[in-house]
């Protein structure tokens, strides 16, 4: 019997970060991806957009100083030139900050404008980038439907003895001041592809994933539900990053200001620029970099792995209580897809919860290949698991509009 193949479902993925755009055009049948490529520096001296389109790699740089809008109006012109608007279904808006109205992806209409605006005021240099990437979609692209995915909404789950902090309830109530967490869409993802992977359901799955990235957090996962995690209000809080401090004692800023005259915008550059890996360091804040120097005997290069394993394996350990049994560890992100290092550093200090590595596993699964990196016949398993948050943003899209 002949098979026709299904009509094209085409979703431009957006994901605008604070000073970067990475952009993707997906197939919603089948996840293929027909364009994909990243907008960096913006407003800054040197902008420039990379994609990558039919096996080529290109770059187009961008005049200085330019932003947000700029780019996207030079990617719309690409995807315009290169007739890549013929089949789009949707665009697919990945947004840091739902608050707790947005549990789930949604239609974007003008409640929905309002109710990110209002969020944005907890994440404003991302919240501000999402709503221009809305606004000039919009624009650009008349009458398509435009979705909203949330970083957040995975998170919607947690109880509020996990996300209260313990402060004056009133900041809470009137202020919405509690763990809101981020890395959603990728905490979702690799949980159910683990539990293919581990071949049970992933309502029957206890997970504990590690994304690793620039920015890194980890989620307890209860029967396939987010039950905690380490990021809070916003994506300073929990385990080191690479230049973010990650938790720190809150008195750090009476400190900063008294003794050392510091200002709230100097703080905040402070623990969200200049520390983490780089802080500690004083190398960089690329992960390869660290792991080079530590290697050839930079003193405060080992100094900056062995902080940020030590505190990831104790944030991983203290999930072991809302927990109590674990299916998994799931490592993902740019550093636990790929550094093998510190994937093992880490299993070696939780040795103690039954986790033992595999060596070979653990070298085998790197630059994009998934694999369970726990020796046979132990538990709980240690898995790395290539995340692909995109992928779920073009599926949510489509669904979405299947509604329409
Ligand atoms: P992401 O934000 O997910 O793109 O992850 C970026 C981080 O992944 C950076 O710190 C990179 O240094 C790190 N990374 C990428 N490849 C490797 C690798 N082969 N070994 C160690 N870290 C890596």
């Amino acid at each position: 019997m002949p098979t026709t193949s299904p009509e094209p479902q085409h979703v431009l993925v957006l994901n605008c970060g604070s000073s970067s755009l990475k952009f993707a055009i997906i197939d919603a049948n089948d996840g293929h991806e027909i364009i994909s490529g990243l907008a960096e520096r913006l407003g800054d001296k040197a902008p420039s957009i990379k994609y990558k389109f039919n096996g080529a790699k290109t770059v187009i740089d961008l005049a200085a100083n330019q932003a947000h809008a700029e780019a996207i109006n030079t990617l719309v012109n690409l995807i315009k030139d290169h007739n890549l608007d013929e089949h789009l279904i949707a665009v697919g808006h990945r947004v840091v900050h739902g608050g707790e109205h947005f549990t789930k992806s949604v239609l974007i209409d003008e409640d929905v404008i309002n109710g990110i605006t209002k969020a944005s005021s907890l994440a404003p240099l991302h919240g501000h980038a999402n709503l221009l990437g809305i606004s000039s979609a919009q624009a650009s692209f008349i009458g398509l439907p435009q979705v909203a995915v949330f970083d957040t909404a995975f998170h919607q789950t947690m109880d509020e003895v996990a996300y209260l902090y313990a402060l004056p309830y009133k900041l809470y109530t009137d202020y919405g001041v509690r763990r809101y967490g981020m890395h959603g869409t990728s905490h979702y993802y690799v949980a159910g592809q683990t539990a293919k992977l581990l071949n049970q359901p992933v309502e029957k799955s206890n997970f504990i994933s590690a994304h690793l990235g620039n920015g890194c957090s980890v989620t307890a996962i209860k029967n396939g539900k987010s039950v905690d995690t380490s990021m809070g209000l916003t994506p300073l809080a929990g385990i080191v990053m690479g230049t973010r401090s990650g938790d720190i004692d809150p008195g750090l800023f009476n400190f900063l200001t008294t003794q050392l005259s510091y200002n709230a915008q100097q703080i905040d550059n402070l623990l969200n620029q200049e520390s983490g890996l780089l802080g500690i360091s004083e190398l960089s804040n690329d992960c390869r970099t660290i792991e080079e120097a530590a290697v050839a005997g930079h003193k405060q290069a080992r100094l900056a792995l062995d902080i940020f394993c030590y505190r990831l394996a104790k944030q991983i350990a203290a999930y072991m209580v809302p927990l109590q049994c674990l299916d998994a560890l799931i490592f993902t992100g740019g550093i636990g897809e790929n550094s093998d290092i510190i994937r093992e550093n880490v299993i070696n200090q939780l040795a103690f919860l039954g986790f033992s590595c595999n060596q070979k596993s653990n070298l085998d699964a790197r630059f994009g290949n998934q694999g369970i990196i726990s020796s046979a016949n132990t538990s709980p398993k240690a898995v790395v698991m290539p995340t692909n948050e995109e992928w779920v943003i073009a599926l949510d899209a489509a669904n979405i509009v299947k509604e329409l």
